[in-house]
């Protein structure tokens, strides 16, 4: 039965890709014939571009959002053993870029209803080592620049936001990336801005941020084999560049065509509160560009009864059993992430289970549903449906 292809997927990138498909190809054409593949005017294009719409000066394009954490740590200033505070709730790739810039991750735990960092729990974490907070932007809902600034103002921290889910998101008039010393972004391919393999960038005001990031990714080499840092190589390629440059005047509109399906759904789904289903909550108005749209079944769920096991009766996870039910009707979901980071086989030195409960918890309830620009109101109406079913199994 799961053979099948779902009648609505949970991403589909080829609604965004087919219509742009003669212009990509040109580009790449004229790529070929030029043959700027490394360091080639599309990636100097793409960078003032993307680093404009952001409302930010300088873009610095890497091989992928992990690199840009990670260079970016060291271009505004980290040093081996500095600790950096994050949320315990995010992608791993935040803690490997922050162990890659030889720093110390100290994870703090989230806000149950919007899944943010809770910046209580990061003013606690602060000690005498503690050098920058890195707000992680995530599903699309930036962490507020008010709340973060006034906090790091007041501990001397710098900012470093990861906002590889957040392309132009917005909150309190800033938009992602441009309130922070510099800021981490993604081209994954399902992101919200993707191109067509791994792709990053560092943006920032800071000139010399920005020229640090440039020596970093190319070798450490400010000019031809004369190397002033230990850098590595990490570039984003120029074709994948020429993508992007093609795709970047759509993001807009995009993100609208997000947002306006997360209205709908959080209109159709409001009847199902009683039945312990609740979106993550959004307090960024349109500033929000749902990345993804994730859902809570909480406890109160009657799909959470209690199943007897071997005597003591434990709680099934009624999130499991309704993303097995929709799966049966065709709905792809996903889960964003089933494991918070501190309880990965490789990152258990970060933390002990029940050191961060909302972020435990959240683990457990959290389903993403189908989003994407392009999906109709037909399909959510759909997906909405088929969770209504659900409890009736
Ligand atoms: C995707 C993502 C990254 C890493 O980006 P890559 O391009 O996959 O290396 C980092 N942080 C968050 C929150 C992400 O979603």
């Amino acid at each position: 039965m799961s053979s099948r292809p779902p009648k609505v997927p949970l991403v589909n990138l080829s609604l965004q890709n087919q219509p742009l498909q003669t212009q990509i190809e040109q580009v790449i054409r004229e790529i070929i014939q030029r043959g700027d593949f490394i360091l080639g005017q599309a990636l100097t294009e793409f960078e003032t571009a993307f680093a404009a719409a952001s409302g930010v000066k300088y873009g610095v394009g890497v091989a992928c959002g992990t690199d840009a954490i990670a260079l970016g740590l060291q271009a505004v200033g980290i040093h081996p053993g500095d600790e950096i505070i994050l949320p315990a709730n995010t992608f791993i790739a935040t803690v490997i870029a922050v162990i890659q810039a030889k720093a110390v991750p100290i994870l703090v735990d989230c806000d149950p209803e919007t899944a943010l960092i809770d910046l209580t729990a990061a003013e606690t974490a602060i000690t005498s080592k503690t050098k920058a907070i890195i707000p992680v932007h995530l599903y699309g809902q930036m962490v507020s620049p008010t709340e973060i600034l006034d906090l790091a103002n007041r501990h001397d921290l710098i900012i470093f936001e990861d906002a590889a889910q957040a392309h132009l998101a917005e909150r309190e008039g800033y938009r992602a990336g441009s309130f922070g010393k510099a800021a981490a972004f993604s081209f994954y391919p399902s992101k919200n801005l993707g191109c067509f393999g791994d792709g990053g960038m560092l943006i920032t005001n800071d000139a010399e941020v920005a020229e640090k990031m440039r020596t970093l990714r190319n070798y450490g080499a400010p000019s031809k084999y004369l190397h002033t840092e230990m850098g590595t190589n990490s570039r984003l390629d120029n074709l994948q560049a020429a993508v992007l440059n093609v795709k970047l005047p759509y993001l807009e509109k995009w993100n609208r065509d997000r947002h306006e399906a997360a209205q709908y759904y959080n209109t159709l789904l409001e009847p199902l509160t009683p039945k312990g289903i609740v979106p993550i909550a959004n307090h960024s108005s349109t500033g929000h560009i749902y990345h993804l749209y994730v859902i809570k079944i909480t406890e109160k769920s009657p799909l959470a009864k209690p199943v007897p096991t071997g005597g003591s009766p434990t709680k099934t996870i009624a999130r499991n059993q309704l993303q097995e039910k929709l799966a049966q009707q065709g709905i792809q979901t996903g889960i964003h992430y089933p494991v918070p980071c501190h309880l990965q086989p490789a990152y258990q030195n970060l933390g002990n289970p029940g050191d961060f409960p909302h972020a435990e918890t959240l683990c457990q309830q959290i389903l993403s549903l189908p989003m994407y620009p392009g999906l109709r109101n037909t399909e959510i109406e759909q997906v909405v449906r088929a969770i209504e079913r659900s409890f009736d199994s």
